[in-house]
């Protein structure tokens, strides 16, 4: 009797253990690894640093609305395979230190940051996507010298750590030009139809998580500006995000580097 409640009990074990397994490593589309991928949107500018503008419209508040619309119609989509945050959810005036403090509390799996662009020749159009450059031999020795310490025989110990900092920066770019692939073609079926993607050292594409900076039309240019105006209550830009950030998870290992849910 007693073996018979032992293995009773084992069967038991075994099963809440499968169980446990099975929900620590989900597989197929009905269930979502925990913690979610967390997708930062961070619309750039704000308060009184108002961007580009053209008239009334304020390249600060356009970047404001397409991030609120992709938080909208994320949760409205009822989307569970990412959570999305928004750096500011106001038009406030934020400085580089605190948007990179909010990366670097959040750990998000992907940064957005949302731009308009302004020329002084207005037939420059279409939106651009940056991402951070692949450095040249020369910058590459500047990146790993600013990552040793200056003291010699310190550097020799520091070795293996800027070596792996270096292959972070390398994994970084290609994730994030993964992205920026899917991004260019989610982008191309919408009104501002010119979509490049470039290289670029803004301080807010980071080293050490996958980012990209949308600038998402021109303001000077006659033909962007009316798509940026009917985008802004069609909401269009947002749904082609959205839609980039779901294929880019579903064809990349993205992983969580969070604790929480
Ligand atoms: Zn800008």
């Amino acid at each position: 009797m007693r073996d018979r409640v032992l293995s009773t009990m084992s069967r038991l074990v075994l099963a809440s253990v499968f169980f446990v397994a099975f929900e620590t490593f989900p597989s197929g589309t009905q269930t979502f690894p925990s913690p979610r991928p967390l997708i930062l949107i961070d619309p750039g500018h704000g308060g009184a640093d108002k961007g580009s503008s053209y008239h009334d419209l304020l390249e600060s508040e356009l970047a404001l609305n397409t991030a609120l619309k992709i938080q909208e119609i994320h949760l409205r989509q009822k989307i569970k395979t990412y959570s999305v945050e928004l750096t500011r959810n106001t038009d406030r005036w934020m400085d580089l230190e605190e948007r990179l403090r909010i990366v670097n509390h959040r750990k998000p799996s992907l940064v957005i940051s949302i731009h308009y662009n302004s020329s002084y020749d207005e037939r420059a159009k279409g939106a651009e996507i940056f991402t951070l450059e692949k450095l040249t031999g020369v910058q590459r020795q500047g990146f790993l010298a600013s990552l040793s310490s200056p003291a010699p025989e310190l550097f020799e110990a520091s070795i293996p750590d800027v070596i792996l900092k270096d292959l972070e920066r390398r994994n970084q770019i290609l994730r994030s030009r993964e992205f920026a692939k899917h991004l260019q073609q989610a982008l191309r079926t919408t009104d501002v139809q010119t979509v490049r993607t470039k290289e670029a050292e803004f301080q807010i594409l980071g080293s050490s998580y996958p980012s990209v900076l949308l600038e998402a039309g021109f303001l000077s240019n006659a033909s962007d500006r009316k798509a940026i105006i009917k985008d802004q209550s069609a909401g269009s830009n947002a749904k082609k995000i959205l839609e980039a950030i779901g294929s880019w998870i579903k064809t990349t290992n993205v992983v969580s580097s969070r604790d929480e849910n």
